[in-house]
């Protein structure tokens, strides 16, 4: 069966590219992205589906955009994860950081993108088509856009949407809320992390004695809470102790003891 990638993420983004230019300014979409900026500390990407990552291989995850106007949520959606991250645990030997970050960039690059924003651009404009043509990752849009984006000519994606597929560092971002939800779970819900979340990542069985626990549940919690304190404790994991040598990185001058460890803040 011969396969047509028309929904990889290089291959949004050259549509993105070739997209109408506006009349106003002479720029298309792709072109306008560089206005916005995507969110860029750790704490901020707390809203990824655990559920669906560990247990279909498939990341979805709104990520926060800071608009010219408003701010904005650009919902992207890919699988592939748990492939890439088994051969990135059979070479590196381990599943750390690192680990997380090749997978999830793998993925990105390589599977089929999702894609959909929170603004009024994608709603009136570019969601019908997206619906279409089955790229959204949100709910489908079902009114034609037939006065504002009649042809279909304008890209994929608003200028969002554009921002983040051609933009890595968020990646980085989601990688360390994973790893720390992983390590968080590993500690505090071991029976989850025995059943769901172990298996899943080495894709193999938990042979090791788990006491079981009352809240016993075959669901991960998808709720923003338990990612918040998972990365709150990602990001204190590892300071201050001794041999630490990001204890060593520290400059004098503003911001002392609150040195981000590796690319968890
Ligand atoms: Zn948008």
């Amino acid at each position: 069966m011969i396969a047509l990638h028309e929904d990889r993420r290089n291959e949004l983004i050259s549509r993105g590219r070739r997209g109408e230019k506006e009349k106003g300014d002479g720029k298309n979409r792709y072109e306008k992205r560089v206005n916005s900026h995507v969110a860029s500390t750790v704490k901020e990407f707390n809203q990824i589906d655990m559920e669906s990552l560990f247990k279909y291989s498939i990341l979805t995850v709104n990520v926060p955009v800071q608009g010219e106007t408003d701010n904005y949520l650009v919902r992207i959606k890919f699988g592939g994860f748990l492939d890439e991250l088994h051969n990135q645990i059979r070479q590196i030997g381990k599943f750390e950081l690192r680990t997380v970050v090749k997978a999830l960039t793998n993925s990105f690059d390589r599977d089929d993108v999702y894609i959909s924003c929170s603004c009024p651009d994608w709603k009136y404009r570019m969601g019908f088509w997206a619906s279409m043509s089955k790229i959204t990752s949100s709910a489908p849009e079902n009114r034609p856009s037939k006065i504002t984006n009649p042809h279909n000519a304008l890209g994929p994606g608003c200028k969002h949407v554009m921002l983040v597929l051609s933009n890595n560092k968020w990646v980085m971002k989601v990688a360390s809320t994973i790893f720390n939800y992983v390590n968080y779970m590993e500690k505090n819900r071991k029976q989850q992390y025995a059943d769901i979340i172990y298996p899943a990542i080495y894709d193999k069985k938990y042979i090791e004695p788990v006491q079981l626990s009352i809240d016993d549940k075959d669901t991960l919690d998808n709720d923003t809470e338990l990612i918040d304190t998972a990365n709150i404790q990602g990001r204190t994991r590892g300071q201050f102790k001794p041999g630490n040598p990001y204890r060593y990185q520290r400059k004098p001058g503003p911001g002392i003891g609150q040195i981000p460890i590796q690319g968890e803040e």
